[in-house]
């Protein structure tokens, strides 16, 4: 089973795909952990994105693109992808698609967690204290999230007209969200 979480940041993508990680047993691919990750070890990529992460801009198409490549590829984790800010253009989505179908794959739910601005400020307000980010800034907070609502908008017309596409109320309490969560993925 793959699972998309798709959301604005601070919609709780991240804890839902931990509770999902436990449930099917599979593996969390959040892209934003993987680019965080490419600038701590101070690689060729971390060094070209860590202007526009700090930003609170989207990393390009082709970098996340190219990351994600071997996450899909690897025979360990086929069939148990829960994908977690992933994608979040049109052109990943697409890419997300080519690369399934390569590896005789494909997503069987796709949750939307719909949050408003305000929730989503209280709670990265709350992360930045427990997790120490450092683009967690109010400013920076307010971009990312006008940034993913703008350049989300065709990912999202792309897959809401799927079947296997549900919108969950991300205003929720986190257990809420899981239990409905629960109602679909049955394993
Ligand atoms: P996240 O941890 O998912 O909130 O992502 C943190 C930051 O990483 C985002 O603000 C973007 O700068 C970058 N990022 C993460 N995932 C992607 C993606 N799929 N495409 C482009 N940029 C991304």
């Amino acid at each position: 089973m793959n699972i998309i979480l798709f959301g604005p940041p601070g919609a709780g993508k991240g804890t839902q795909a931990k509770y999902l990680v436990k449930k099917i047993n599979g593996f969390q691919i959040s892209t934003g952990e993987m680019l965080r990750n490419e600038i701590k070890k101070d690689t060729d990529i971390g060094k070209i994105i860590i202007n526009d992460m700090n930003d609170g801009k989207f990393v390009s198409d082709e970098i996340v693109n190219k990351l994600i490549e071997t996450v899909i590829s690897d025979p360990q984790k086929k069939n148990k992808l829960i994908f977690d800010g992933y994608p979040r253009s049109l052109s990943q989505a697409k890419n997300l698609d080519l690369l399934l179908n390569e590896s005789n794959q494909k997503i069987d739910f796709i949750f939307f967690l719909n949050v408003n601005k305000e929730t989503i400020i209280r709670r990265i307000e709350k992360r930045k204290v427990i997790e120490k980010r450092s683009d967690d800034d109010l400013k920076t907070i307010l971009r990312r999230y006008d940034t993913y609502m703008e350049t989300t908008k065709p990912v999202l017309d792309f897959y809401s007209k799927k079947a296997n596409f549900h919108e969950i109320d991300g205003s929720y309490e986190i257990d809420q969200i899981t239990k409905k969560i629960d109602t679909f993925v049955r394993v």
